[in-house]
């Protein structure tokens, strides 16, 4: 990575894994304002919850297939039948003066990974499969066809905790946080930094 930017964190969790949350009160943090999070565009319809331009950018297949050929993206990824991107200029421009958190499926993680080598990628562990669909139940923005789509896909993503470099376990908000906060926050070191998720907590979800 160019010696003049600051620090690139990617956070991936299961859908209804809690990340965004969390991450938006990491950024309320007081000692946060050296930190930014990136706006992905995407061509998923918004949640009647979401905001154009604050969520996502929302644009249509032939807007963001434009994107694609102008070589616009840093990385882009198909995720359950939409597509997801971020841009390059946009983040290059943030990094120069700001550390910046991406919050990406592990497709767009391995790829930054690629290009970034020192990206720190975090991976938030729900404590149980249950514990997904409870909350992407409870968020009521998915049909019961897209909660099976996420869940399905869960295991699979949980399978490639061992290529990210923090285990955050999301069993409790406050605890979360301060994990996160530990490791964007406070930059704490790999071999520092106390994992909570267990490897008897991932054989089960793993099982
Ligand atoms: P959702 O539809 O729940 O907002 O997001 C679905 C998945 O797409 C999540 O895992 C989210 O982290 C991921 N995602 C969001 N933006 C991007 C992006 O720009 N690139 C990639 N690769 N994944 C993204």
């Amino acid at each position: 990575m160019d010696k003049n930017l600051n620090n690139l964190f990617v956070i991936s969790s299961p859908s209804g894994g809690g990340k965004s949350s969390l991450i938006e009160a990491l950024l309320s943090e007081p000692n946060a304002q050296n930190l930014s999070l990136s706006i992905s565009f995407t061509t998923r319809l918004k949640r009647s919850t979401e905001e154009d331009g604050k969520n996502y950018y929302f644009i249509d297949r032939k807007e963001f297939e434009k994107k694609i050929n102008n070589n616009d993206f840093l990385e882009y990824a198909e995720v359950f039948n939409n597509f997801y991107g971020t841009e390059r200029q946009k983040t290059e421009k943030i990094l120069k003066s700001k550390d910046l958190l991406l919050e990406l499926d592990w497709q767009g993680a391995f790829n930054i990974k690629e290009k970034f080598i020192e990206t720190k990628n975090i991976f938030l562990i729900p404590p149980s499969f249950d514990d997904l669909k409870k909350r992407l139940k409870n968020r009521g923005t998915e049909s019961n066809e897209s909660i099976e789509m996420r869940l399905s896909a869960a295991k699979e993503e949980i399978s490639k905790h061992s290529s990210y470099d923090y285990l955050v376990l999301n069993d409790n908000f406050e605890f979360a946080l301060e994990d996160l906060k530990k490791i964007v926050l406070n930059k704490v070191s790999v071999e520092d930094f106390e994992s909570r998720v267990t490897d008897k907590l991932l054989n089960k979800l793993l099982d």
